[in-house]
């Protein structure tokens, strides 16, 4: 009998929240795991971004051994954006098992969308399309399981507009939130009863969801902080969570841990969101972008349409749908760049920004960059004085591998309660407070999240900090598989009994990198515009 492995991935989960929860009692199992094994802070990667965190931690390599660092790629040579999917990862662990002859069930991991051949079962999770899809390895797997779990879904807004969770509907929107996780573990438990896998992966997305929608309700820094509304969240979302991590425990190991682990984790953790800053519109004021006007008629109208701010006349007067294909013409996406012109491109969606240096010889390149960061490390919020820039990367500091010519040239790292969004924005200024009646994004991203790892081998031990990079090398040891030579992270040898490792002593291999098939077109033109929609549902993009 070989030893077995359970991971729950909590999206977004931080000890700003759970610490809470536990106290509140609405935590149980999680405080019994906490206080019997090894628990601690574990950094994000850079970008604190789940698709970039979950990629690295399949792979344990950073983003650039994949080039993916956001929900979308942005192609330099085609000027395109291209949504990321699994095709661009290396081999992942799950891969890595089945060579090992061990069978892996995975659930709703973000970036499995489109599903890859493992020995045991995949239902992919955030970035898939749609429940038409095919979102299942095997694929007739999905009929199965959709017979066993017929309202499972992947994970979406039913009944609720995002721009209405107000204290009126949160109860709505919570008891969505929580039923996706009972579903979600209806589901977790059918495979673990039909495939009985070696390693199961679970995750939670919903979380995130919550955790963007409400934290200003649930977080004690805010000011709209009402302990009634955390109770009734802690109640309703988390003692959910909970006692569905306890299910999918229990059903892994029906006789207690034995020979096996559990380890929670999650990709970034979260904080305070108080203002948007917009990088694209900041590139267009310093003169490194210019963004052709739309014509009608022959006549640029943008700029006049900004001048009168006509968005906001328009909301006044036509009904949303009308107001948007109006807009349209006035104010085209994607926003027309003029590339002829433009020296520098932003991206980036939710949290950390991204620039790309459109300049070819180094050393003009390497100018461009310098003073493009001194100018952002100057920047202030003529709010409050203070800085919004926390630090900018050169793409050498933060990637290696192969995809390294692909990332862009700087990473953008706001000061805590800024995100940044990188595409221009018609009609708005540099900053943009959150408002909390139309902005979904309350709670934003923080490098820190968290992990709990009980069972067999581990020790009892608190406040431990790692990088969510240690995981895949951590993970392939704890389960005796040979551990590749370029990984990023490293074995956390120190959480184990000293003794578990001469039993199991720690395999190595070399391996070469290679080049990964970056796939972008994987979605078709339908398929992506239904990533878009639901990226967009979930306040992503
Ligand atoms: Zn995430």
């Amino acid at each position: 009998m070989h030893r077995s492995l359970l991971l729950i991935g909590i999206d977004g989960g931080t000890w700003a929240v759970l610490e809470p929860a536990i106290q509140a009692g609405c935590m149980p199992f999680l405080k019994s795991l906490r206080d019997r094994g090894v628990w601690g802070v574990l950094k994000s990667t850079i970008p604190a971004i789940t698709p970039a965190a979950w990629g690295a931690f399949q792979t344990g390599k950073n983003p650039g051994a994949s080039g993916v660092y956001d929900f979308y790629c942005w192609s330099a040579k085609e000027r395109k954006e291209y949504p990321v999917n699994s095709q661009y990862l290396g081999k992942t662990i799950w891969q890595r098992f089945s060579e090992a002859g061990l069978t892996c069930g995975v659930l709703n991991v973000p970036m499995t969308y489109p599903p890859r051949p493992i020995r045991g079962v995949v239902v992919s999770g955030l970035l898939t399309p749609s429940l038409e899809s095919d979102f299942t390895y095997p694929a007739d797997f999905k009929k199965e399981l959709l017979r066993a779990v017929p309202d499972y879904d992947i994970l979406t807004f039913k009944k609720l507009q995002k721009e209405k969770i107000t204290r009126k509907t949160i109860h709505n929107f919570v008891e969505q939130m929580a039923q996706t996780v009972r579903v979600r573990t209806r589901a977790a438990k059918y495979i673990i009863q039909s495939r009985n896998p070696d390693v199961m992966m679970v995750h939670f997305q919903s979380s995130d969801v919550i955790q963007h929608g409400l934290w200003h309700f649930i977080s004690t820094d805010c000011p709209e902080y009402t302990p009634s509304l955390q109770q009734y969240v802690f109640e309703t979302f988390y003692r959910t969570l909970d006692s569905s991590i306890e299910e999918i425990v229990q059903e892994f190991y029906p006789n207690q841990l034995g020979l096996g682990g559990v380890f929670l984790l999650s990709d970034h953790g979260f904080t305070r969101h108080r203002t948007r800053f917009n990088l694209g519109n900041w590139l267009v004021q310093q003169g490194y972008l210019r963004i052709c006007p739309a014509r009608i008629l022959g006549f640029p109208v943008s700029e006049l349409a900004q001048r009168i701010r006509l968005g906001r006349i328009l909301g006044f007067l036509l009904p949303p749908i009308w107001h948007r294909k109006v807009l349209s013409r006035f104010y085209p996406r994607p926003v027309c760049v003029d590339w002829d012109w433009s020296r520098v491109y932003a991206s980036g969606y939710c949290n950390e920004g991204f620039l790309f240096v459109l300049e070819n010889d180094p050393l003009k390149k390497e100018m461009i960059c310098k003073i493009v960061v001194e100018k952002l490390l100057e920047v202030n919020d003529p709010a409050t004085g203070g800085k919004v820039i926390e630090k900018v990367y050169r793409k050498e500091e933060v990637f290696q591998g192969a995809y390294l010519d692909k990332m862009p040239d700087l990473v953008v790292c706001p000061c805590p309660g800024y995100s940044i969004t990188g595409g221009y924005q018609y009609e708005k200024t540099l900053f943009e407070p959150v408002q909390l009646k139309t902005d979904f994004h309350l709670g934003k991203h923080h490098p820190d999240g968290f992990f709990v790892a009980a069972g067999e081998g581990l020790i009892r031990s608190g406040g431990e900090q790692a990088n969510l990079l240690d995981m895949a090398p951590t993970l392939l040891a704890y389960m005796g598989v040979p551990i590749p030579s370029d990984m990023d992270g490293q074995v956390r040898q120190e959480w184990f009994e000293p003794s578990f490792w001469q039993w199991n002593p720690i395999r190595r291999i070399q391996e070469e990198q290679k080049e990964t098939k970056g796939e972008q077109e994987v979605y078709s033109p339908q398929e992506a515009e239904k990533v878009k929609k639901r990226l967009e549902e979930l306040g992503y993009l």
